[in-house]
């Protein structure tokens, strides 16, 4: 096993990976962790459910294990790449070879079966934890989210005898948490002993997650100011007392983004490229969102958003807020999908204000990109927000975010106040107040300070110099792993 000078070996085991299947941050984390931590001579496999879109990019695939019954069909290993990425992907046609969302059917609704989809996965990263891969042993295991977070309890329950690599949860989003009715334990190849309230066992039903954070060696979230807050029982959506329990093994490292795609001097997704230095140059952007949006020409700030439209993210309050905000000056366009209502909703806004607000309900990668490119701010107002990767993209790009000061926007935007201003540090807004009158209040301020174009500028360059490459936090996530297995060495 590697020690604390040696490379390490890292499975990486998640539902979704950037480029390959993406729904939300989650892909884009999974898929800039390999390359982030490899100059740190630590080597990342990742381990993917075998979707459509997945096994149509594999290269260079090869069978390694071959399992007759699993889950209920047969499935196999393939070690592949797609591109620069290492890949082993679990494939299950029964489980995976659906067209569409990896976690919902055509209605709308969970696949029914998703409580042994992805126990399938997590189990088979527990077989390479324990060598079913020769040529890629993993000293660590890191899970993401509830959909892998059964490894530790299946290294746990199953394992005797057997090598233990370490494991990391990262959870990055606790309101996603993978339960279900206690009757599917017996479709887990999950002894009954796991059933308990120090493994499975969740309020009756089996918890997915919760096995996860009270098993893994270590559980780290995606902003500090989130691992503080999913600490606190107004926060902790049912899980804070376990998360306190599980005291210095739970830590807060931020997301970075891979700074290669988003690179505005050499983005191909833009309709002009630009840098820090020749910021004139975004107007040109600003008019292709404009044509894009059938909105006419026009100098006055605009505002973006790009999201999942649901409560967590605040649509609800800009819903509300709309009417104000255009009479206050800004326009807006919005890039979304998702519940229902707040989509009819925004269309009967732009509806109303076909001159000032945009809406785009769908999923745009190519859109997203121009939008950051070319809109003055991005307009982010969560209720809570883990880290939250839009912002990210705005202050590289020069979009400034006017953000709620929760979880990870707290961490990463420097709000304007009098004194971050005139020390040349504030990169966005930052609002306390998450409701109709703190969203107009926040966008109020942006009409102001873009109204004295020297110090919009000032904003724009000051997050355009901010760090939000994965450098730090990928030397952060390389140390908890030597800590790991340096301690986990020797057990068993
Ligand atoms: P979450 O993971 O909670 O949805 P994040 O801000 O962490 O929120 O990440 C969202 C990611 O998904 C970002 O990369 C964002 O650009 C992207 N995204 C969200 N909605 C859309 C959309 N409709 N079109 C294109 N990209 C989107």
């Amino acid at each position: 096993m590697a020690n604390a000078s040696t490379s390490l070996k890292v499975l990486s085991v998640a539902s979704e990976m950037f480029p390959l299947i993406k729904t939300g941050g989650l892909a884009d984390v999974v898929g800039a962790l390999p390359s982030a931590l490899a100059p740190l001579d630590v080597e990342v496999r990742t381990l993917l459910p075998g979707y459509p879109a997945v096994m149509a990019a594999l290269q260079d695939a090869i069978e390694v294990c071959h399992w007759p019954r699993w889950f209920g069909g047969p499935a196999r290993l393939l070690a592949a790449r797609h591109e620069s990425l290492r890949l082993l992907v679990l494939d299950a046609p029964h489980l995976y070879a659906r067209a569409g969302n990896p976690y919902l059917g055509p209605s709308g609704h969970d696949w029914p079966d998703n409580a042994e989809r992805f126990a399938a996965l997590a189990l088979a990263g527990a077989h390479i934890g324990w060598g079913a891969v020769e040529a890629f042993i993993p000293d660590v295991i890191h899970v993401h989210d509830w959909q892998a977070a059964l490894v530790p309890a299946d290294l746990h329950f199953l394992g005797a005898g057997k090598r233990r690599p370490a494991t990391v949860l990262t959870v990055h989003n606790l309101a996603f948490q993978g339960q279900f009715d206690a009757d599917i334990l017996d479709r887990l190849g999950l002894p009954d002993d796991a059933f308990t309230s120090d493994a499975l066992e969740f309020f009756g039903d089996v918890g997915y997650l919760k096995s996860g954070i009270l098993l893994a060696d270590a559980i780290t979230t995606v902003s500090p100011t989130y691992a503080h807050e999913i600490r606190t029982p107004a926060n902790g959506m049912g899980m804070d007392a376990m998360l306190r329990w599980r005291g210095s093994a739970v830590s807060g490292i931020v997301n970075g983004i891979d700074t290669d795609i988003w690179n505005a001097a050499t983005d191909a997704l833009l309709e002009q490229t630009y840098d820090a230095s020749s910021l004139t140059q975004r107007a040109t952007n600003k008019r292709a969102i404009e044509v894009r949006f059938a909105l006419p020409r026009d100098d006055s700030l605009l505002v973006c958003m790009i999201t999942r439209l649901t409560t967590q993210k605040g649509i609800d309050l800009v819903i509300d807020a709309v009417d104000d905000l255009v009479e206050s000056g800004a326009r807006l366009v919005v890039l979304g999908s998702g519940d229902a209502p707040f989509e009819q909703a925004l269309i009967a806004a732009a509806t109303r204000w076909p001159d000032r607000v945009g809406v785009r309900i769908g999923y745009d990668e190519g859109l997203s990109h121009l939008m950051q490119g070319g809109c003055d701010a991005i307009l982010i107002p969560s209720r809570f927000e883990p880290c939250g990767l839009t912002q990210l993209y705005g202050l590289r790009y020069g979009c400034v975010p006017i953000v709620s000061r929760v979880g990870g926007l707290a961490d990463t935007v420097i709000d304007a106040n009098d004194a971050a201003l005139k020390a040349g540090v504030a990169t966005g807004i930052q609002f306390a107040d998450v409701t109709v009158d703190g969203v107009r209040d926040a966008v109020g301020r942006a009409v102001a300070l873009f109204s004295i174009r020297e110090t919009w500028q000032r904003l724009q360059t000051a997050g355009m110099q901010a760090d939000v490459s994965w450098r730090s936090s990928a030397i952060e996530f390389a140390a908890l792993y030597r800590r790991l297995v340096l301690a986990t060495s020797g057990r068993g």
